[in-house]
This record gives structure tokens, C-alpha cells and sequence, in this order.
């Protein structure tokens, strides 16, 4: 078989990462990754969750054991609450059925495999198509054509006003034909770093409700965009408060910074108003979702849930995550406000307002492709799409950065 195979495409992501490695220059900025770095520019290994691995570090009861296939229990309800909310009438009806995942990855991959196949809508028998925002993540064609879902787009950045399309956002979401699948990112959205607000959203359920949608979030970010574990959740609990049926894939990676140990969890969320059992529906959804999990993984990693579960399990230890999480937003919301800022005083042409007006780790700096090469020779690294990563900035090289960015837009 391998005369027969072609090279893959590089992930672009992986290409300019690669080339910031191999630059011997000691002015070099990776603004690619996905992942926070403190105020010097090193990675962080929040103070909670060090606490917590030296705890189940001296557990005895901590084994290498297989978890059962839908994970640990103890975590996936506390990861459950932590997205829906303690008071979350979905958790209260027990309508709820959760599995820990491979990360968010993972819990994309294994929505997507379950519509796949068991999502018939409009008496079509093929799989349903999913409707993600045009940018979006660049993995989510990835993961959801891998469960082989058609996919088609809704607007969603305008790029002239480096704004949010709502307009033509909501327009394709009420035309897509009923019951269609739409993921949405729960917060802080990927690349663009724009959100819907809190009235948009309103009204992104209203045409979604009307339309019998179903919404599959994208919890990546929850905590780091705002601080506040609870107002990054708030579009997904406005959902479910309106009874939809629906899914959520949430990760821990980048709230906990545990990125490596692949913490997640899959919530599929069943509907009041379907006139059925609702434990008999959450038992055939739980079954099926646990016989794709079995195939694709047979059981979830054991030790990071460990430590998130204790995290969310401890009273404690989950106060001083929210703290960590305020510390973790602070610094990013701070070097937003200093770009900005310096750009201003230096003249640079065009509008700043959205590296301010946009939130969680990103900022879509409207740069373009061939600003962006310039920017390389520069050793700034970023995707040619013009997203930074505003953890890769610090007071030490943002100066240098500005600086290029000057240069590079006056060019
Ligand atoms: N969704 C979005 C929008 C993301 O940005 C990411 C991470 N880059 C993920 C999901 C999943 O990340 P992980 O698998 O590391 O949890």
C-alpha cells in the first residue's frame, strides 16, 4: 500500500511552530500556539493543579487501572456542573448523560461519530451536515469528516470591519433546513476571538428553537476568556435553559493548562418536551455513545481526570483554580489593552478597537498573508491568517513586536 500513498498536507499551525524552532535568533516570538505562557514568556503550570498532583500523587488508593469506558464518575459529574451550572435544571431532571473524553478533541470526534450515525433528520438516510462558522478551528473539518459529516459553513467574521457578520450569521443559521446541526463555540471562539452577546445569543436560540436546530457546542475555552467560569458558560446555559436538545464537547486543556494529559468530557443533553422516558432515552444514548467510545479508545486516560476531579471536587482547590483562571485571562486582557495602546501612540495605520473588543486567547489582527511573511522575517511567528496567540506576548517582547507590526502594516 505505501507506493500508492500521498504525502500529507502540513498543518500550517505545525509548519510556523516548526520554523520559530529552527530560527537561532534570540528575538524570536511563537504566536502560534494554542497554549498560555506567564509574563516571561514560560509555561505555567497552574499552582492548583500542582497541588493536586502531589495529592493524588501520595493516594494510595491511586492505581493505573482501567477507568470503566464512560470514564470516572466522580469527574464527568463534576465537569457536567461546571459547564451547565450547579442549579442546571437539565442536571436536576437528570437529563444528562456524560463520558470523559480524549480531551476536547475527543469529545468532538465522539458527537460527531454519534450524529453520524444515528442522526437521521428530515427522513434523509445519510448522515446530516454540520454547520460550523466560516473561519473556525482548523481541526473541526478535520474531526468532523473524519465521522464522515458533510459540512457547510455559516458566516460568521467580517473582515472589513474585523467584526462579527451577525446578520449573515443568523441569516444562514434560520435558512439551513430544519433540524440541522450547528456547532457553535460555546466561548471565546477560535480563530476570530469575537463572541456572540448576550442578546445574540437570544436570539441565535429563538431562530435555532424555531428551526428545530440542534446545537453541538464547543467548550475549549470557559474561564479564559472572561475569568468567570460561569459568564464563559453562559450561551451554552441559556440553551439548555431552553430546553433543547443538544451536545457539549468541553475541554480542560487549556482552563487547566493540562493540555498533555487529555481531560474532556462529552455531555448529550435530552429534551423535556420529547414525549419520552427520559431515563430510557439517556440509557440508549449512553449505550451507543459508550460502544463508539469502546471502539475508538475503549477507556479514558485515568490520571488527568484524577487531578481535575479533585480540583473540582475540593471546594478549595476549586476557588483557587478560579483564581488562576482570573490570573491566566488577567495577563491576556492586560496585553490586549498594551498593544493596543502602543499601536495607538505609534500612529500605526487603521483601527485597533478589536484587539480590545475581542476576548479569550486570541486576536484576529486583520494582518494579512503577505504581512504575515514579513512578520516571519521579523522572527515574529504566526499563522498566515494573522492570528496571534496573546499568551506568546509579554512587557519584554512587545515592544519589539509593536514595533514590527509598524513597520510591516506601513510597508
Ligand atoms: N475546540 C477549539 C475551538 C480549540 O481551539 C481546541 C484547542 N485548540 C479544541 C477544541 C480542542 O483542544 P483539546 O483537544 O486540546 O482539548
Amino acid at each position: 500500500i505505501s507506493d500508492t500513498v500521498p504525502e500529507a498536507p502540513q498543518d500550517p499551525l505545525f509548519s510556523v511552530t516548526s520554523a520559530f524552532y529552527d530560527d537561532p535568533s534570540d528575538k524570536k516570538i511563537d504566536l502560534s500556539i494554542g497554549a498560555y505562557r506567564d509574563g516571561k514568556g514560560k509555561v505555567w503550570v497552574l499552582p492548583v493543579v500542582k497541588k493536586a498532583a502531589a495529592l493524588v500523587a501520595l493516594d494510595p488508593e491511586y492505581t493505573h487501572e482501567y477507568l470503566p469506558i464512560t470514564g470516572l464518575v466522580e469527574f464527568t459529574d463534576a465537569a457536567r456542573k461546571v459547564c451547565l451550572g450547579a442549579e442546571s435544571g437539565a442536571i436536576k431532571e437528570r437529563r444528562v448523560t456524560s463520558l470523559q473524553t480524549v480531551s476536547g478533541t475527543g469529545a468532538l470526534h465522539l458527537g460527531a461519530l454519534f450524529l453520524s450515525k444515528f442522526y437521521r433528520p428530515n427522513g434523509i438516510d445519510k448522515p446530516p451536515t454540520i454547520y460550523v462558522s466560516s473561519p473556525t478551528w482548523s481541526n473541526h473539518p478535520q474531526i468532523l469528516g473524519l465521522a464522515h459529516l458533510p459540512i457547510a459553513t455559516y458566516r460568521y467574521f467580517d473582515a472589513a470591519n474585523r467584526s462579527l457578520d451577525f446578520a449573515g450569521m443568523l441569516a444562514d443559521i434560520a435558512s439551513a433546513p430544519p433540524k440541522s446541526v450547528i456547532l457553535l463555540h460555546a466561548c471565546a471562539h477560535n480563530p476570530t476571538g469575537i463572541d456572540p452577546s448576550p442578546a445574540q445569543w437570544k436570539q441565535l436560540a429563538s431562530v435555532m428553537a424555531e428551526r428545530h436546530h440542534f446545537a453541538f457546542f464547543d467548550s475549549a475555552y470557559q474561564g479564559f476568556a472572561s475569568g468567570s467560569l460561569d459568564r464563559d458558560a453562559a450561551a451554552i446555559r441559556l440553551f439548555a435553559s431552553y430546553g433543547f436538545e443538544m451536545c457539549i464537547a468541553q475541554s480542560f486543556a487549556k482552563n487547566c493548562g493540562i493540555y498533555g494529559q487529555r481531560v474532556g468530557c462529552f455531555h448529550f443533553i435530552t429534551s423535556p418536551a420529547l414525549d419520552a422516558d427520559v431515563q430510557d432515552t439517556l440509557t440508549r444514548v449512553g449505550s451507543q455513545l459508550a460502544l463508539l467510545q469502546r471502539a475508538c479508545i475503549s477507556n479514558p486516560p485515568v490520571y488527568g481526570a484524577r487531578v481535575v476531579s479533585l480540583i473540582l471536587n475540593t471546594p478549595e482547590l476549586f476557588d483557587e483554580w478560579a483564581e488562576d483562571l482570573r490570573v491566566m485571562s488577567g495577563r491576556i486582557l492586560h496585553m490586549r489593552q498594551q498593544l493596543r495602546i502602543r499601536l495607538e501612540q505609534l500612529g500605526t495605520p487603521g483601527s485597533w478597537q478589536h484587539i480590545t473588543d475581542q476576548i479569550g486567547m486570541f486576536s484576529f489582527t486583520g494582518l494579512t498573508e503577505e504581512q504575515c511573511l514579513l512578520m516571519q522575517r521579523a522572527h515574529i511567528y504566526m499563522p498566515l491568517n494573522g492570528r496571534i496567540s496573546m499568551a506568546g506576548l509579554n512587557l519584554e517582547n512587545l515592544e519589539y513586536f509593536v514595533r514590527a507590526m509598524d513597520r510591516v502594516v506601513r510597508e
